[in-house]
């Protein structure tokens, strides 16, 4: 390690942009529709026309509240917007209505693990503000000679929450945004979609002497895929260049306390939390039970296969997490309802399996033919006649047969090499066609191989 990196550390805040999950606009009633025409959802308000006035989306502010008490943040009594003045072609206005002295929430946090260590991440603040609009470049990007202008976008709710520089190394900050993103999907108040635009992340870097409480000269670091955040990464800005000034054609929002009360009631269990139930109730160990509650909708699925099926919790979340997802993606809430295998399925299949019905191995065959047909588990091991061979005097004569087969590994048995049996084993399941009971053919070739 060079002397610059064990005398310096790097300090990394984060700031992330949520588009609120509301069917209207921040200010007016346009939808948020994604992927519309350009400029299809526009009105006055949005446009910035003189002469109209923004009225606040009461379901934004909801939202923002909802997020704000699941990161511990003090929801303030009241809040103001004020006015961000900057010049950007895809900003009608010339300023954009955020907040910024009196902000919605302060002072929250976030706990994630990296590497299976806790961390809690501290939140500095969380504000509501409105979208902008997109540049369309004709052609290609360095040489258009001119450039389209989509306000679909524009005045489109988002929440901004300002991480306190709390983070270290690139894996904390990972770490950091996909605990946020499964925070807001859980809640329901982001769809956390990050193509869409729906979930972006700047990050202000510094370096400072190590101990040192201090903070470096910060360098904001954004996705560079635009002329403004090119010029923003570059140019570095400070609050006053925005010339900030409170919004005089909105009255400050007043919180009622009993409301917010009311709406930490309501929370929904954290994933977390979740986690952490998974792990004692369950028995699961961290890892499935990470992976288990990385979306609301696959917790659900496990939590009502495990209803069904409540012998069994460690077989159930197995089968999820090595087969289940190995056919559809866990980001995507609807894929396994269109897998075909719902809970009471699974939960079927594993009973299949726990009652002695079919076999491991069976079973996934089974499993593969439920993903093809939507069928249920014991309908295909009817008509398949997939049940196990359990019955002692079948599965004999399965035995002497391949023993009678299988000269060289009963020599290798009785002179000492006892894994030898595996072969035998083997080919008895196989001449089976994977039917037999693994554990019975397992004794009777044991016991047939000890006595000669
Ligand atoms: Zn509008």
């Amino acid at each position: 390690m060079s002397a610059v990196a064990t005398e310096y550390e790097t300090v990394i805040g984060l700031e992330v942009h949520a588009q609120l999950a509301t069917r209207s606009k921040m200010f007016c009633g346009c939808p948020t529709t994604f992927g519309a025409p350009p400029n299809s959802q526009t009105c006055p308000i949005c446009q910035g026309m003189p002469g109209v006035l923004p009225v606040v989306n009461r379901r934004a502010v909801e939202l923002a509240v909802r997020a704000a008490l699941a990161f511990g943040l003090r929801v303030n009594p009241a809040c103001r917007f004020a006015r961000k003045h900057y010049y950007y072609p895809d900003m009608p206005k010339n300023f954009q209505i955020s907040q910024y002295e009196e902000p919605l929430a302060e002072d929250g946090s976030l706990e994630l693990e990296v590497d299976g260590a806790p961390r809690r991440i501290g939140i500095q603040r969380l504000h509501l503000e409105e979208d902008v609009g997109k540049l369309v470049h004709e052609g290609d990007f360095a040489t258009a000679l001119s450039s389209l202008v989509d306000y679909n976008r524009a005045g489109v709710p988002l929440m901004e929450t300002v991480s306190r520089p709390d983070l270290r190394t690139p894996e904390e900050a990972a770490a950091y945004l996909k605990a946020f993103r499964a925070v807001l999907l859980a809640l329901g108040v982001c769809d956390g979609n990050m193509e869409e635009g729906a979930l972006r992340c700047d990050a202000n870097i510094s370096l400072r002497p190590r101990g040192s409480t201090e903070l470096g000269t910060k360098v904001e670091i954004k996705n560079l895929n635009s002329f403004r955040n090119v010029q923003r990464a570059l140019s570095k800005e400070y609050a006053h260049d925005y010339r900030y000034f409170p919004e005089p054609d909105l009255v400050p929002l007043q919180m009622d306390a009993a409301w917010v009360e009311s709406t930490r009631a309501a929370l929904p269990e954290l994933p977390r939390a979740r986690r952490q139930r998974f792990v004692s109730q369950y028995g699961l160990p961290a890892y499935d039970a990470g992976i288990l509650t990385q979306s609301t909708a696959l917790a659900d699925y496990y939590e009502a296969a495990v209803r069904a099926h409540p012998a069994n919790p460690k077989a159930l979340a197995n089968w999820i997490t090595s087969e289940l997802l190995r056919e559809v993606d866990a980001a995507d809430d609807t894929a396994i309802a269109r897998s075909g295998i719902s809970p009471a399925r699974l939960a079927g299949l594993v009973l299949l399996i726990d009652d002695g019905t079919i076999s491991g191995k069976i079973a996934k065959d089974v499993f593969a033919r439920m993903l093809a047909s939507g069928e249920d588990p014991a309908a295909i091991v009817k008509r398949e006649g997939l049940t196990q061979v359990a019955d002692a005097g079948a599965l004999e004569a399965l035995v002497d047969a391949a023993i009678a087969a299988n000269a060289k590994a009963v020599a290798d048995f009785k002179s000492g090499k006892t894994a030898a049996s595996r072969a035998v084993v083997g080919q008895v399941m196989k001449a089976s066609g994977g039917k037999a009971n693994p554990a019975m053919v397992d004794r009777l070739v044991q016991e047939k191989l000890s006595r000669m």
